[in-house]
């Protein structure tokens, strides 16, 4: 039997599919990379943009014929788009199969079974948050998470491990409390197990996920766990080298989370927390619970902390009644803070938002384009000179694979997978999440190397792999090569 997933959305969309993946593997399932030789075709939607759920209906629009053709083929829609149009999604494209929302994935083996057994149409969808009592809400909101499955994850030596699910923060722009449902963090002596077997299988680099992970919070008798205490049991799993968490809520960057991240050698040191504008007046429509004297002072506070740090930050542009001189308070946060790099989105009006329903989607479309390239621009201008700032440096670089451009190559030509001792363009990231491309030998994936940068753009830092002159004509790699 052969599976086709789509994945649309942030990392926990795409830690969903691996364990989806994985939990059908067990009822025999293969992957294929086409939806016309699949059995059951999976849409793991994203609610997020109006553009991320029109993609996924034009995608469901192409298969009408392919289900008329091959009825037994099994069509499923499952995540926050599930959620949130629920039975509209079998109105809309009637030869759909199954929806089942982010909360219930763990059924979705099963619910394949019974319909191939002839069950018909199948929809498994939490409660929404206002049916029922916080217990009962968050009960109907499982978190999944058990299976993993090397395959899916973006390389064998990088897993996400799901922390926390839900929100409670009702941002005015976001569905996500909506359809991933209340805050919940997991059990530390389950994610400390998860990792502990992720790093048995070679995994070195774990990256924590939740919509706001550092609001972790769990309590155990009379102890409550934080995000840092979790981070300090974490650090000691023997083969996880690198630790990185996202996306950080703002207001919940304590001093105990930033010592933390300043102490322990493994955690990167890089840090995702959106700003989303930089106008008080902005900030209270978005109803993000800070203003932008408090972000500015968590940012100085975390660069006094940590020299060096790197942040980066998402901002929505063209929100409700954003007016040019607003948005050029956007411009300047961005100036001050010299982010990384940063995410920007055009506002897109969700319905069943606060937003949807206060205030009307009135920056016209041209403005918010225009806004984006503007700031898009100076983030890049930003990002090019902290990046020229690399040359000449030596950075340790966690090797993840061959760069993009070397995977485009190979595909173009057809190629098998690289030889083990070939050279090739292989990339990887700093301790401070930089991207670097750099020339390498496929055995040195998954291995820690220094690297010497030579040149740099607003994206990518490139380098060589420093060696040391260890005697007269004698120059060594300063790293030993292991095999894989
Ligand atoms: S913090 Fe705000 S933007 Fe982030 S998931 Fe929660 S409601 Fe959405």
């Amino acid at each position: 039997m052969k599976l086709y997933i789509e994945t649309v959305g942030c990392q926990m969309n795409e830690l969903d599919s691996e364990l989806v993946v994985a939990s059908l593997r067990k009822d025999g399932y293969e992957l294929t990379a086409s939806p016309h030789d699949a059995d059951t075709i999976l849409f793991n939607t994203c609610s997020v943009r109006q553009h991320a759920e029109d993609k996924i209906y034009s995608a469901l629009g192409r298969l009408k014929n392919a289900k008329r053709e091959h009825p037994g083929k099994v069509i499923g829609v499952l995540g926050c788009m599930a959620q949130k149009d629920q039975g509209l999604i079998f109105k809309r494209a009637p030869y759909v199969d199954l929806i089942v929302g982010p909360g219930q994935l763990h059924q979705v083996p099963g619910l394949v079974r019974e319909i191939r057994a002839g069950g018909g149409q199948r929809m498994e969808v939490s409660l929404n948050r206002k049916d029922g009592t916080r217990e009962q809400i968050e009960r109907s909101h499982e978190s999944f998470d058990p299976l993993r499955d090397p395959a899916m994850r973006p390389t064998p030596y990088q897993a996400y491990v799901r922390i926390m699910i839900g929100c409670d923060k009702f941002c005015t722009y976001c569905i996500v409390p909506s359809v991933r449902g209340p805050e919940q963090s997991r059990p530390p002596a389950d994610i400390v197990a998860e990792s502990r077997q992720l790093a048995n299988e070679g995994c070195r680099e774990i990256i924590l996920l939740g919509q706001t992970v550092n609001s972790y919070k769990y309590r155990e008798g009379d102890h409550t766990w934080r995000l840092s205490d979790l981070l300090a049991s974490l650090h000691d799993i023997e083969g996880i080298q690198r630790i990185k968490f996202v996306t950080n809520y703002p207001k919940d960057m304590t001093n105990d989370l930033l010592a933390a991240v300043r102490d322990l050698p493994k955690v990167a040191k890089y840090l995702h927390v959106p700003a989303q504008s930089g106008s008080n007046d902005v900030l209270a429509r978005m109803k993000r619970g800070y203003t932008v004297e408090d972000y500015r002072e968590m940012i100085a506070r975390t660069k006094e902390w940590m020299p060096g740090v790197a942040v980066s930050s998402d901002f929505i542009v063209g929100f409700c009644g954003e007016t040019d001189a607003e948005f050029q308070l956007t411009m300047d946060l961005v100036r001050e803070c010299r982010f990384k790099n940063s995410f920007i989105f055009k506002y897109s009006e969700r319905p069943g938002t606060k937003g949807a329903e206060l205030y009307p989607d009135d920056v016209p479309d041209e403005v918010k384009r225009r806004r984006n390239h503007e700031l898009l621009a100076l983030q890049n201008e930003i990002s090019e000179a902290d990046n020229h700032a690399f040359i000449g440096r030596e950075v340790e670089v966690l090797i993840e694979g061959p760069s993009k451009a070397a995977e485009k190559e190979a595909a173009a030509a057809d190629a098998e997978a690289p030889s083990p001792n070939g050279p090739l363009q292989l990339t990887g990231r700093t301790h401070c999440d930089r991207i670097v491309v750099f020339e390498g030998n496929p055995r040195q994936i998954g291995h820690t190397l220094p690297i010497i940068i030579y040149d740099a753009n607003a994206h990518t830092l490139f380098g060589e792999i420093a060696t040391r002159h260890s005697g007269p004509e004698l120059f060594t790699l300063s790293v030993p090569l292991q095999t894989a």
